[in-house]
């Protein structure tokens, strides 16, 4: 039986970790880490993971400061408020809540941010300081699957990884963390030919592709590490729903450690904002 990696503890420790470096930050005089959260407009799923991000900021003692704005924000009004935040030295972390309406070029205001205070870390100067190895901020979601590797694997050195899905996102910035780490990585996508053979070579197995129950059991390399960070909420015959992971849970038996769908993957992404949100800090 795979050893499942328990997210939610793991998650639950950095948060602590966190809260120690906040509170220890405070004891210093230099007051607390302050993250703006910025969404535009009220999509639904978008209100419940700010709400998240705010109430989990509350729960380590870092200061956030929403910024709500309507649904048709000009991009030069959502660009001033960036401007703004980054000129403020009470915020440490700007966070602006994607996806954004039509009108606005997600890209442009992403550039927008200072790199010193994206704690995303998809501003272009984090995403090629992090291609270079040479530091700044990482993405919240590869962060935290890097952590979860670091629970079960000592040593990368020569294991072949396969990473499925090349999001800016997720696929590319974990390959580059794998890599970072002198691993054999293959970034594998929709168009890739011969999958399961391509994962079947895997010490590690990274899935990110949004497909539920993609990477079967047979796919799987006897001792190899599942890190599944797809979710997509499925219908069921009986019309209730439930989350599925990228690989079919109930076949990974042979895999030495999977993440659980949920409790795996998700909790570690609010937690690395938050740690990201203190490295910005303590920069
Ligand atoms: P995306 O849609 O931007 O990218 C998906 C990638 O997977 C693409 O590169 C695509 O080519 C590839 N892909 C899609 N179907 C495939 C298939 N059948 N075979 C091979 N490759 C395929 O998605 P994303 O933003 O990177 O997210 C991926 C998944 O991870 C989604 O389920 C998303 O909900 C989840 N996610 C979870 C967290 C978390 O905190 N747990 C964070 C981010 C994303």
């Amino acid at each position: 039986m795979a050893t499942l990696i328990d997210g939610k503890a793991i998650a639950r420790a950095l948060s602590q970790t966190t809260a120690q470096a906040v509170a220890g930050m405070v004891a210093q005089g230099r007051g607390a880490p302050g993250l703006a959260v910025v969404l535009v407009g009220n999509d639904p799923a978008s209100e419940v993971y700010v709400g998240r991000k705010i109430s989990q900021c509350a729960k380590v003692g870092i200061h956030s400061i929403e910024h709500r704005l309507p649904a048709d924000t000009a991009q030069a009004d959502l660009l001033a408020l960036i401007a703004a935040l980054n000129a403020d030295p009470g915020v440490h972390g700007i966070l602006v809540q994607l996806p954004l309406p039509a009108q606005i070029d997600a890209g442009k205001v992403l550039d927008a941010i200072d790199p010193a205070k994206d704690v995303d870390g998809f501003h272009p100067v984090n995403v090629g300081r992090l291609s270079t190895g040479t530091g700044g901020l990482v993405p919240c979601t590869p962060l935290g699957c890097m952590m979860l590797l670091d629970t079960v694997i000592d040593n990368y050195r020569g294991l072949d990884a396969v990473v499925i899905g090349k999001s800016n996102i997720v696929g590319k910035p974990v390959a580059m963390l794998l890599l970072e780490r002198e691993c054999t990585v293959t970034v594998t996508h929709i168009a890739t030919q011969g999958l399961p053979d391509i994962v079947r070579k895997a010490d590690i197995v990274v899935a990110a592709a949004g497909a539920p129950e993609l990477v079967k059991g047979d796919w799987i390399k006897p001792g190899a590490v599942v890190i599944d960070v797809g979710i997509t909420r499925v219908t069921q015959p009986d019309g209730t729903t439930r989350l599925v992971g990228d690989c079919a849970a109930a076949e990974m038996d042979h895999a030495r450690a999977v993440t659980p769908v949920p409790g795996g993957v998700g909790p570690m992404t609010i937690a690395c904002l938050l740690a990201n949100t203190v490295q910005a800090a303590q920069a």
